[in-house]
């Protein structure tokens, strides 16, 4: 429809202000991949009403037996809209271990 945002910028201008990756000053801190964080579901709480499983941007989550489960955890990136649109509080979204 629209032109793209930036379509008029030169790429070589664009690829300069991407700053050098340097491991030793990451504002990470440590340059290392970081881990996934923890998710838990408490089954009681569940009452299967999918909502989780819609909002997940990663397709971390899944319905089976009625219950939410985890099937790809290590995608989670901790954005927590499970945990946000459970209206049973079934998910938790932990840190880092
Ligand atoms: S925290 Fe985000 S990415 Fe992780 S399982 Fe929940 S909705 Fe998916
Ligand atoms: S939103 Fe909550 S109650 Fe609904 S399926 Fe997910 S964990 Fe279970």
């Amino acid at each position: 429809m629209s032109e793209a945002p930036g379509a008029g910028e030169s790429p070589t201008v664009e690829a300069a202000a991407v700053p050098q990756k340097d491991d030793s000053e990451c504002a990470a801190g440590t340059g290392k991949k970081k881990a996934p964080p923890t998710i838990t579901i408490i089954n009681e709480y569940c009452k299967g009403c999918d909502l989780c499983v819609v909002a997940c941007p990663k397709d971390v989550l899944a319905m089976k037996a009625g219950k939410v489960i985890v099937v790809k955890g290590e995608l989670c990136n901790g954005c927590m809209l499970c945990e946000l649109r459970c209206p049973d509080f079934a998910i938790l979204i932990g840190e880092v271990a």
